[in-house]
Formats: C-alpha cells, structure tokens, sequence
C-alpha cells in the first residue's frame, strides 16, 4: 500500500485537540485560517505521496557514498529536494521579511512529519536548514541574515549543524574545534567534526554549516563556545556561491539504516566562517536550533510510525493464514492487538508533537512566559516519546509481517532500522528525559503543574459523558502530580536522573491520554472513540509501573560495583 498523508487527523487534532483556532486568532498567525491549513496539508500530502515516498526503498538501496571527493546522493534525490524547495516547505516557518512564508510551527510539525513518514533520510535535510534557519533569525547579523535566509528558505543553499565531535557527544563542552578572529570580522574555524548530517550534497549550490569552535580566550567548557557560520563556497560580492572554502568531508559513515542520508566527518582547516551571536555565547544559538530539531525529531519519530503502520496495515488485509472470518491474519486477536497499540500511540505521539508547537507557537505570537514554559517543558517529551514511538511501532510493524518483515523487499525493516537514530541524535533520548527532570524542573515544578491542572480539569468536565474513559485520565494525572512532587523534592539529582527516563514515558502516556480523551470527546461514536478506549484501557495503565520505577532512587543502580558488573 503506498504512503497515504494522514490529513483527517492533522485536521481532527487542530479542530479539537490542540487548539489551532487559538494560534490562528493571534494577530502573528491570522493568516492561517481552516481554509489555509485545508489547502496546505493537502498539498504537502500529495507531494510526500507522489514524489517522496517513492524515493524511500532507493534511498536505502543506492546509499549516499563520496567518490573522489565528492559527495554523490542517492538516485532522485535531487528532484526530491526541489519538489520540496519549490514547494516552499523549507520555510514555512520562516520570517516573511526574508523569504519565508511565516506559518505557524504546528502547520509546519505536520507537513514535516508527512515528509518523514514518505522519506526519513530526505527529509532529514530540510529539517537541518529549518534549524539553521531559526538559529539565524534569532541570533545573526543583519547582514548575515539578508545574505544566508533567502537562499536557505529557498532550498538554493542548504543548512548543517556541528557540534559533535570524536570526544564530544553528549559533552558538547568538551570540544576541541579552535576559531581564531581574523582582524577583519571574520574568523578562521579549524577542527574535524563527526556524525554530521547532510554534511554535503549534490543538489545546492551551496551547503551552510553551523559550526560550535572555541575562540583563543574561551574557558573550557560550554560557557566558553563560540557559533559560526562556515559556507562550503565562500559568497561573492554579489552573494553568489564564489571560491571553496578550506573545509572538506572526509568521509561518509556506513550505517545501520537512513542510508540515504550522508552522516559525514568533517573537516575544517582554517575556514573562514562569521559569527552568529555573541563570542562565547555559541550555545544560546545553537540551543535555539537544537530545540527547532528536537521538536523536528520527535516528529520523524511520529511519521516513521505512521509508515510502519500504514505498512503493516496493507499486509496484514493481504496475508492469509488460519481460519478467520475474513481469510486474512487481521482477525487474529493478537495483530488486532499489535495494530491498535501501533495507531493508538502513533495518534498519541502526533498530538504530543502537535501540543508542543502549539505551544511554541502561542509563545512566538503572545510573548506570554506561561507559554513558552509549556513548549519547553513539552521538547523533551516530545523528541523522546515520538522518536520512542518511532522505534516500537515499526518494530512491532516488523512483527505483524511475520518471517516477511525479517525480510528486506518487503520495506518493513527499513522503517525500523531508520528510525533506530532517532532516539540517539539530537541529544538521546536520555539526556532528554534528564532535562526533563532537572532543567525544566527548576521552577519547582509549577509547568508540569499547571499542565496537570488542565488535564484534571478537562477529565471532571468530560466525566459527565464520558465517565469510563475521563475516571482513569483524572487519576492517572493524580498519580503522575504525586511522583512530580517526588522528584523536585529530591535534593539529589541522582535520584532523580535514576527514574528519569520511566518519568518521561509515564508523563507522555498520560498527554497521550488526555488528547485522546479530547477526540473522544469530538467524535463520541466514531473510531476516535473506539481507538481512545483501547489507548486508556489498554496503554495508559503503563503510567503504575514507570512512575513506581521513576521513584525507585538511585541507590538499586549503584549497588553492583563495577566489578561485580563484570564478572
Ligand atoms: C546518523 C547520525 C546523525 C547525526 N547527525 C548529527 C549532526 O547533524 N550534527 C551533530 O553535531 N551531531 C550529529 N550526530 C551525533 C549525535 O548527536 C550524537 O551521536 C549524540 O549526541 C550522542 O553522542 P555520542 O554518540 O558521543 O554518545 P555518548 O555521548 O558517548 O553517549 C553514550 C551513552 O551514554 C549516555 N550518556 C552520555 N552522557 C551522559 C550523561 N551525562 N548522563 C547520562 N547518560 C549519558 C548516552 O545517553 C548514551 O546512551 C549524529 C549521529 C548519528 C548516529
């Protein structure tokens, strides 16, 4: 079964769910009526169905490699990337003053994850330059920006970001990239960078890249990080792409899946590169971008899901094995039970990446603090639990196949085996559920708590025509309050960093709870209704074990020593 764009949810989740007309009735977003929203989500959908899907199997099969130095992208990627520029899905997003259509982030999340679910390894590179997009309005020079934006809205030049290198992953702060002032503005960037996206491509012009490098006088450390901006070919005066800069990819990386996809090592031999932000105040850029990324993960985690679905979907109408009523294995209760849970939790993680760019959205249009406290308590619930989600539904898509998905021509792999990353880059998932618990815990709480309130008001409300379903979200949310309690009063953060990870999923299980209540609500005897009963009933009460192991402390996982460990 070919990919077939989810609209009647995106549009199903705006109505009802996330609250769009709220986003849409901000002076910032006014433009982006029902109508608007209709016709764009149609129009992406059909360019993910038509032009992207099909390029998936050849990606994987015909992998971005370098030949003599050049960086060669596999077969129909390049009309995949300006069916996607000409489009104008590069900068949707994008302030209009400089080429970008200034769309909200929640209509933007959708057409992303639509790209994701056609084509993860190609649309992992107009998400690079939607980051680096948003870092640069955020954080450059004018002049930077009127030269750099256009190009980058326009899909003409393309954007990367570099932070990690050999001994420096999760430790951002301990690179060593070195950045020495010219005299004349400019700097000189030097240093080998790995794992880094796109980092070239046979289609633009010319390839833009983020790089993090510590000037001479920089304390070691993140505070001591610097960000520039470092084009493959230096522009002229007429800003056109002119002589190569001192900066090469080495090599291309051999990997378990997005094979289409060049993960390049880089390097960087005194490349002439301009600042973006403040000397030393590299990190505050770059977590600009790294959040627009994160949020940007989590929904390829979402759209691999939807593909692995749909996938799993098209073989289990198809396959024939024992007696069922209809002939095929759908009838079987347990691929009843695998294809539940994989479009249950597929919807919850959708809204989940829905919510948080409402949210960021909101903050954008109203410059209210509560709102951006939302979205950035949602980030890292949202890059987790979708890539997460990513990551279960196909591999259950694998198993709905049978023998079949161990088996590569049928494609159900490949949504697994792409997605795997996903969980890892961009901070792994970890580190995000450690965010979670630390950084957007330092209010004491009062975000989580002000979104739990919500929840439990809205579950009273919906108790009086749905009381089976809104009973269990009200005390699920009850449950999770008392277990955030716990965790800002661990004065410890090892304690708290123990349980993190199971916090962060029974946290996401009970959002995931909350929308599905709210479409329940909105279509009360259709498959929405049908489909939250199974989520409530069936995934929610996952939320008793992973809160009992979120406060299990620390003291379980140190009582092996290391040595203990390994005999
Ligand atoms: C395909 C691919 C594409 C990528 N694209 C880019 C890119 O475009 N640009 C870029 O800059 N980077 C990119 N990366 C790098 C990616 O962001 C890093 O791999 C990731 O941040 C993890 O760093 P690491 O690999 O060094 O793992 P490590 O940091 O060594 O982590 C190993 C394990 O230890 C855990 N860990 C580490 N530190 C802590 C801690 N303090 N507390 C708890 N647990 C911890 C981690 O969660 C992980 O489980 C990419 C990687 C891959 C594989």
């Amino acid at each position: 079964m070919p990919y077939r764009a989810p609209i009647s949810d995106y549009e199903l989740l705006f109505r009802h769910v996330v609250g769009f007309d709220q986003i849409a009735s901000t002076e910032k977003f006014s433009e982006a009526s029902e109508d608007v929203v209709s016709a764009i989500l149609t129009e992406a959908g059909k360019m993910c169905e038509e032009v992207m899907a099909p390029l998936q199997r050849p990606g994987d099969l015909e992998p971005a490699r370098l030949e003599n130095g050049v960086l060669r992208t596999s077969s129909g990627y390049a009309d995949g990337w300006k069916a996607i520029a000409e489009g104008g899905w590069i900068g949707m997003s994008g302030d209009p003053e400089h080429g970008g259509m200034g769309l909200p982030m929640a209509l933007t999340s959708a057409v992303n994850e639509m790209m994701s679910a056609a084509c993860l390894s190609l649309q992992l590179a107009p998400l690079m330059s939607q980051g680096q997009i948003e870092a640069l309005e955020h954080h450059a020079s004018d002049e930077l920006k009127t030269l750099y934006l256009p190009k980058l809205m326009s899909g003409e030049w393309s954007g990367t970001m570099n932070l990690t290198e050999a001994q420096a992953g999760s430790d951002v702060g301990a690179l060593s990239s070195k950045a020495e002032p010219n005299g004349d503005g400019t700097y000189s960037v030097s240093g080998q960078k790995i794992f880094i996206s796109w980092g070239d491509n046979d289609f633009t012009e010319n390839v833009c890249h983020l790089v993090l490098a510590r000037l001479p006088d920089g304390v070691p450390g993140t505070k001591g990080i610097s960000l520039f901006l470092v084009p493959k070919y230096l522009p002229d005066e007429d800003g056109n792409p002119g002589v190569a800069n001192d900066l090469k990819v080495v090599s291309v990386e051999h990997k378990m899946g997005l094979h289409g996809s060049p993960t390049c090592v880089m390097q960087y031999d005194g490349a002439k590169g301009w600042i973006v932000g403040k000397e030393h105040g590299g990190m505050a850029a770059m977590f600009t971008m790294m959040n627009n990324a994160r949020l940007g993960v989590g929904g390829q985690g979402v759209g691999a899901a939807e593909g692995a679905y749909q996938h799993a979907l098209a073989y289990a109408l198809e396959r024939k094995q024992g007696k069922t009523p209809s002939g095929t294995i759908i009838d079987h209760a347990d691929v009843r039970r695998m294809l539940m849970s994989m479009r249950a939790d597929t919807f919850a993680a959708r809204a989940i990446m829905l919510a948080n760019a409402a949210a960021i959205d909101m903050a954008n249009a109203t410059g209210d603090a509560e709102w951006g406290a939302r979205a950035a308590l949602l980030t890292p619930i949202c890059k987790a639990f979708g890539t997460e989600t990513g990551i279960r539904v196909s591999e259950t898509g694998v198993q709905v196949h049978g023998g079949m998905g161990f088996i590569e021509e049928t494609g159900a792999s490949q949504y697994y085996r792409d997605v795997r990353v996903t969980a890892i880059y961009e901070g792994t998932n970890g580190i995000q559920a450690m965010d979670l618990v630390a950084r957007k815990m330092m209010d004491g709480g009062e975000a989580a708590s002000r979104l739990l309130d919500e929840i439990e008001d809205h579950a009273e409300q919906a108790r009086a025509t749905l009381p089976d379903l809104a009973g269990p979200v009200w005390e699920a949310t009850e449950s999770l309050r008392e277990t955030t309690e716990w965790i800002v009063a661990q004065s410890n953060m090892n304690a708290r960093f123990a349980g993190a990870v199971p916090y962060l999923h029974a946290f996401a299980r009970v959002l995931g709870a909350h929308y599905h209540l709210k479409a329940a609500q909105a279509e009360p005897s259709g498959p929405r209704f049908k489909l939250a009963r199974y989520y409530i009933n069936a995934l929610l009460p996952e939320y008793v074990g992973l809160l009992a192991q979120a406060q299990n402390g620390a003291d379980d996982l140190y009582a092996l020593s290391v040595e203990e460990f390994v005999a």
